[in-house]
């Protein structure tokens, strides 16, 4: 089943918490007439968290896929002001960041030094 505006909604708000502080989250459908769409983009939404996010979701993304994807973008707020020099997603008691992968239908943080999962995400929607 292809994603919808309000299921990317729901997974970008749930990559947002992994920055662990309240962020603004904007979901933005690309349009029929998106000059993008023809240069490999697709249907399919760009999410801005802000600070300094902002990812691509393609229609045809898994739920898993896609919050994956978002979680894995996290990073990119450590280039920002607010959050400079911080390791999103966070790794419990480390200073890098955790490895982002997909385990079934979960997203699962891994712990690049100890390979030990630390966090597992389930998607809110199917
Ligand atoms: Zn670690």
């Amino acid at each position: 089943m292809p994603l919808t505006d309000g299921a990317v909604a729901v997974l970008a708000q749930q990559a947002a918490e992994q920055i662990g502080t309240k962020v603004d989250v904007r979901v933005q459908p690309s349009t029929e007439d998106d000059p993008y769409r023809w240069s490999g983009h697709g249907r399919g939404w760009t999410v801005h968290i802000d600070p300094g996010v902002e990812v691509w979701i393609s229609a045809d993304a898994s739920p898993v896929a896609a919050l994956a994807e978002l979680v894995d973008h996290l990073d990119d707020a450590s280039e920002t002001e607010q959050y400079w020099g911080r390791a999103v997603p966070a790794c419990p008691g480390h200073q890098h960041r955790a490895r982002v992968e997909i385990d079934g239908t979960d997203v699962v943080l891994r712990c690049p030094e100890s390979g030990e999962v630390v966090r597992r995400i389930t998607p809110d929607v199917r």
